[in-house]
């Protein structure tokens, strides 16, 4: 039966493929191809982790005293006889020998079938085997883990010329695994949490692939290997899709390949308005190796390195100075004398270190995460770490130009701590004997309290970089990864206007740089809004330049500067932007 699931769209384009159906709790486990000649030898590592788990329970069953309430024994019958239930290793079998999943990729997306069988028994005590049937492929999943070197080499889904692509849908992914997913098989990405602006959607935006976040329910829904559209730009799902409409998606998906092509034409032409005004157009990126994207989609140099990532999927373990060192020498070197802005860690709020989801995190662990001890709080309160950080950042400016940059800064005490921190790492790189030059210094204006304190925070800093999305998470108390408030998220908001036009309006006077790295930066339904507001430094995925590039080449910054006023009046300022900037009706920017 054909349906349609509705949610927020995040990142743009048309993927059609079979659903992949990951419980949030498992979305970190291994998800790869084994190759044609393997598929025996993967199910027989698959039947092998399943018989080190009866061994353990056969033993465990043995070894029980006398005493022992008979309900454990029975439990172990339990385990013992799901385990050999054809019903779970023999059809995770068969996805290996259909699909060429890995052990553990099949295992799990048996898993997720069964689950939902249980789910729909009337029985109350079959129903609640499900969590016995997690057990045991959690038991089996810790087996395969242990026999790590039994896993056969991945290979990757060019391999397999005329597979499906695969589509990840999840009730929740944590920003930590979506990076592991920059080099994963999937080619679309839908989840029942997040807003415009979680950094799951930010992430998944980095990937150029589309997603649809904030569904509420597809991951029930939704079965395992379904075939499943996602139209990233109207933010629906179209599941079972019949021939007609998949005929009309598959036309839509090679027309937008067209226009992608088009656009990839302008990567050399100069990013100037009609009028000849100049503009910056940079790349944010999450990792090195994103800076040799951003090159290739014309960035004239790296305006937002978002180096928490460097920190997330550790154990806890955080990155040496010799890691980081080495991490922020690879970006700079690849973007070849071209500016790196290199913020420091931001985690915190919906980026914890650790693998915890969103809802994780809401409800288990911190009141209220997004005004916790988050970004520069958290550096600051980690002395030693922050150093660590600045010290390595320091060393990669013998390499290249580097600007610091420091996220949620509210008081000027903040920025009086970090210049000090500063002096202390530089007399320890000069003791040490380490090479470093001058390094611009900025903060992002994300807080409302820094943008109305702007011409104060401008005295200690060389620029300012606007990180809208938590300038308008901030500004009107709409937590921007809960799906819920999504509707409220809302980048035409008058206030949140007036702060960004007037942060930049200050900057520029004080003769200061100012950026706009939030995801407004690479939206081309803000290109001219921006450009009105004085903007000439831009920072955005690299997939999102050449658009972006293509409004401003058509753009006249004097013309639209002149509409400013009228607008920061106006009760309606997308309908004075529709009307007067030619931005587009409704369009994919528009209020959720
Ligand atoms: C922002 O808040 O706009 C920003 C760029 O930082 P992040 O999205 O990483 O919080
Ligand atoms: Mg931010």
């Amino acid at each position: 039966m054909s349906f349609q699931v509705f949610g927020i769209a995040v990142s743009r384009g048309v993927a059609i493929g079979r659903a992949v159906l990951v419980a949030s709790s498992r979305v970190d486990v291994a998800h790869y191809f084994v190759a044609p000649d393997q598929i025996q030898a993967e199910i027989a590592r698959l039947l092998r982790g399943r018989d080190a788990v009866v061994q353990e329970l056969e033993t465990l069953k043995d070894e029980l005293p006398d005493d022992a309430p008979h309900e454990l024994a029975a439990l172990l019958d339990v385990h013992l006889m799901l385990l050999h239930d054809e019903a779970l290793t023999g059809s995770a079998s068969q996805w290996i020998v259909d699909r060429h999943y890995n052990a553990e990729w099949a295992l799990s997306a048996q898993l997720e079938v069964l689950a939902r069988q249980f789910d729909e028994m009337e029985d109350d005590y079959l129903r609640e085997r499900k969590a016995d049937l997690e057990q045991v492929v959690e038991r089996v999943l810790g087996a395969l883990a242990q026999a790590q070197g039994d896993a056969p080499a991945p290979v990757t889904p060019r391999d397999f010329a005329g597979e499906d692509p695969l589509l990840l849908v999840a009730a929740d992914i944590a920003p930590a695994d979506m990076i592991q997913f920059k080099r994963s098989v999937f080619r679309g990405f839908i989840t029942d949490i997040g807003g415009k602006t979680s950094h799951t959607a930010i992430v998944a935006r980095s990937m150029d692939i589309p997603a649809v976040v904030g569904t509420r329910e597809a991951s029930r829904l939704i079965m395992q290997d379904d075939w499943v559209i996602i139209d990233g730009d109207a933010g629906t799902v179209i599941v079972n899709p019949s021939p007609i409409v998949l005929e009309e998606y598959r036309f839509r998906q090679r027309q937008s390949e067209l226009e992608r092509a088009r656009l990839a034409r302008l990567r050399h032409t100069p990013a100037v308005t009609l009028d000849g005004e100049h503009v910056e157009l940079h790349a944010n990126i999450e990792m090195p190796v994103d800076a040799e994207a951003a090159v290739v989609a014309g960035a004239t140099g790296v305006g937002l390195f978002r180096t928490e990532f460097l920190f997330m999927n550790r154990d806890g373990e955080l990155p040496s100075e010799e890691e980081q060192f080495l991490a922020y020498k690879a970006a700079v070197e690849a973007m070849k004398g071209m500016p790196v802005t290199i913020r420091t860690v931001d985690v915190g709020a919906d980026k914890p270190l650790d693998r915890l989801t969103v809802n994780e995190l809401r409800h288990e662990h911190v009141l209220n995460p997004a005004m916790g001890l988050r970004a520069i709080r958290w550096s600051l309160a980690e002395p030693s770490m922050f150093r660590q950080q600045l010290r390595a950042i320091y060393r990669a400016s013998a390499f290249g130009k580097v600007r610091l940059l420091v996220p949620m800064v509210a008081h000027l005490s903040e920025v009086r701590q970090i210049t000090e921190t500063i002096r202390k790492v530089q007399q320890q790189l000069t003791d040490a004997g380490h090479a470093f030059t001058r390094v611009e210094l900025g903060v992002m204006i994300e807080i409302p309290a820094a943008a109305v304190m702007l011409p104060l925070l401008l005295r200690h800093v060389d620029f300012v970089s606007i990180g809208t999305n938590d300038l308008i998470q901030y500004t009107l108390a709409i937590d921007r990864a809960d799906e819920a408030v999504a509707h409220l998220y809302d980048p035409w908001h008058p206030a949140v206007l007036q702060l960004i036009s007037q942060s930049i309006a200050q900057a520029r006077a004080a003769g200061k740089g100012v950026s706009v790295c939030g995801e407004m930066a690479g939206d081309p339904d803000f290109t001219e809004l921006l450009l009105a507001m004085g903007l000439r430094s831009f920072s955005m995925h690299p997939s999102q330049i050449p658009a972006v590039k293509q409004r401003l080449l058509r753009s006249d910054a004097q013309r639209l500067a002149g509409v400013l006023p009228r607008l920061l009046e106006s009760e309606d300022p997308r309908a004075v932007a529709e009307k007067e900037l030619a931005v587009a009706k409704g369009g994919v920017a528009a209020v959720h």
